[in-house]
């Protein structure tokens, strides 16, 4: 990658611009006037997984939609690349800087603009951080629709904008379903006010869906409005242990059945991957055997006594029929974390033990467990397999297999996470050139002189 020389280089006098409109010290990070600022630039130079780094020398911290406004006509009329920046805890290399791009931080805008109790909708700043906005919510019975590893440092413009699916996904969609509105600024500083509160709402096309997941390549996002559920009163957890991965689409299928509105989770873990844990926590399972795969089962619902009797009648009910061999349920919260960490930490397990490859993809359920299969028969053929100091070799072997496979198949090669800079090559795995000249068309349009989030996907 070369820095594109279409961009200015930032000046002492855009410095004393942006000092201008912001007015309070703490809004500019200023390392072009001050060489002294390094050390303060550096956090919003590098990314959460400490891969990528940018070259970046102002970090502007808007506290307002104006602002932001304002900050970007100045940087669209002066030809100045800017990243927009949340909580910098994506994983794909998008939030930070390629170059010397301007990082336009949105963590002074954290305020919770209104909440009704009635309808649950909840009226955003894009830098609230998640697990404050949950909390509030929590006081007042509500839950965010998302939930994910990050939330201390994620901002919910950040989740609009990768469209995070994180814990809660099955049970209430993805944000694309449960945002309601959302206000943006486009590069030319033209502020699109679709603040909507309502649930329905069909006048045209529905532009906001546009900025939630474009990851900060077309707009920045100002406020969302979002619509929040019910907090659940009550949670019952079951882990149970299975002979094949036909046998779990069976118990999937008998769990919706059985579960329906109250299944919150249904999480596959395989034997190597439990096999793992006990390996690094030292735990005891907490079935008898050992099994070639697991299950784990969350419900929420409102009364914990009824819930519970639901999922002792599905266990029953699935090893009666065969689909599981054997199964646990959670007596009480302490067992509920303790079943919930066989899941929770197979990512923990995975670091101890060398290097780890993760691809973040989609596959219809079907073939959802061939990909490990095939993958084992790939580095096994290859040599590799148990060797973790070939890391170089270990990556052509995976790659671009790991996505032609996906390809193949209709997956999706980043079901979550986004493209960002790390997947940017790859975009021609699971959208066709059609669809990659539309996106191009919609980057044209709202980005004509292409100043947001540059050298990414798009
Ligand atoms: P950032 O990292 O700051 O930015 C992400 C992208 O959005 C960048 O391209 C940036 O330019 C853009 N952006 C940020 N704010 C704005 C804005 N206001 N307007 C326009 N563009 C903006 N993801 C999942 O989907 N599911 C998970 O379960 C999950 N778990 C995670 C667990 C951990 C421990 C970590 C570190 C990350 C995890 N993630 C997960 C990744 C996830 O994408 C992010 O955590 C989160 O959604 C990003 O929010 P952020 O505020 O940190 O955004």
């Amino acid at each position: 990658l070369k820095r594109d020389p279409r961009y200015g280089q930032v000046t002492k006098e855009h410095v004393d611009f942006f000092k201008g409109l912001l007015g309070t010290e703490s809004a500019v990070i200023d390392g072009v006037t001050n060489e002294n600022a390094t050390d303060d630039i550096e956090p919003f130079n590098s990314d959460w997984m400490r891969k990528y780094r940018g070259h970046c020398r102002l970090v502007l911290k808007p506290s307002s939609t104006e602002e932001v406004s304002k900050i970007l006509k100045y940087c669209n009329d002066n030809k100045l690349a800017v990243v927009p920046q949340g909580g910098n805890t994506g994983l794909v290399g998008g939030s930070v800087p390629v170059f010397d791009e301007i990082v336009l931080n949105m963590a002074r805008m954290n305020n919770i603009i209104e909440f009704d109790e009635v309808s649950g909708i909840l009226t955003v700043e894009a830098g609230a951080i998640l697990e404050v906005v949950d909390q509030f919510l929590a006081s007042k019975g509500y839950i965010f629709p998302l939930d994910l590893g990050a939330k201390g440092s994620c901002h919910i413009g950040g989740n609009l904008s990768t469209n995070a699916g994180g814990l809660r996904l099955l049970r209430y969609g993805s944000l694309h379903g449960t945002t309601l509105g959302i206000e943006a600024v486009l590069p030319d500083g033209t502020v699109v006010d679709d603040l909507c509160k309502l649930r329905k709402n069909n006048t045209g096309y529905d532009i906001k869906q546009l900025f939630i997941g474009s990851e900060g390549t077309i707009g920045v996002i100002t406020k969302a409005v979002i619509q929040c559920p019910q907090r659940s009163k009550a949670q019952n957890v079951a882990l149970f242990g299975l002979e094949s991965y036909e046998a779990a689409q069976q118990a999937f299928r008998e769990a919706k059945g059985h579960l329906s509105e109250i299944l919150s989770a249904f999480e596959l873990m395989d034997g190597g991957s439990q096999a793992l844990v006990r390996q690094v926590t030292k735990k005891n399972s907490p079935l008898e055997g050992e099994y070639p795969f697991y299950c784990l089962i969350e419900t929420s619902g409102s009364n914990s006594d009824h819930d519970g009797e639901k999922l002792q009648t599905f266990l029953e009910d699935v090893m009666e029929k065969g689909i599981v061999v054997d199964g646990t349920l959670a007596q009480d919260e302490t067992q509920v974390k303790a079943l919930w960490s066989w899941r929770e930490g197979i990512t923990e397990a995975l670091g101890h033990l060398g290097g780890v490859y993760k691809y973040d993809v989609s596959i219809p359920l079907a073939e959802m467990y061939q990909l490990v299969e095939d993958t084992k028969a790939r580095v096994e053929e290859a040599g590799l397999l148990g060797d973790t100091d070939e890391h170089p070799r270990v990556e052509k072997v995976l790659e671009p297999f790991v996505y032609e496979w996906i390809s193949k198949r209709q997956g999706s090669i980043s079901a979550e996470h986004g493209l960002g800079l790390a997947k940017k090559k790859y975009i021609g795995y699971s959208r066709t050139p059609a669809m990659v000249g539309l996106m191009k068309q919609l980057k044209d349009l709202y980005d004509p002189n292409a100043i947001l989030n540059p050298y990414k996907y798009i």
